[in-house]
């Protein structure tokens, strides 16, 4: 996980005073689940495949945005899996490039999926 998305998380928890899992866990550790909604709600887009950057389109009659290399339109699955131009990006932060979405995303997402998406710049437009 990259340490300047976890010191949010963590400035984000401290000021969560009132809330109730603040008394059983202050500081964040190894949750078994990522404990910060807007990452759940993230991660659920990736999930369900439906994120900003790829169906905003649809909002405004516009054709679905397209990868400049491949030619594909953007998918979940194409930024994730499929772009040439992310491989060093998987190779880095997953250790291959040869991944599945469930892998990425399934039952239990992979620790660095966010630091992933942060780096290729899509950690916004999900
Ligand atoms: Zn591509």
């Amino acid at each position: 996980m990259s340490s300047c998305i976890f010191m949010i998380w963590q400035e984000s928890w401290s000021q969560q005073l009132d809330n109730k899992l603040h008394s059983v866990k202050p500081v964040i550790g190894t949750w078994p689940v990522i404990p910060m909604q807007r990452t759940d709600v993230k991660l659920t887009r990736l999930r369900i495949g439906h994120i900003r950057f790829t169906h905003w389109h649809l909002l405004l009659g516009e054709n679905a945005p397209q990868c400049p290399s491949c030619k594909d339109s953007y998918t979940v699955k194409h930024i994730l899996v499929d772009c040439p131009v992310f491989n060093h990006y998987c190779i880095t932060f997953f250790g291959s490039s040869h991944l599945t979405l469930s892998d990425l995303v399934g039952e239990i997402p992979h620790q660095n999926l966010f630091a992933f998406i942060r780096k290729t710049g899509f950690l916004y437009l999900i």
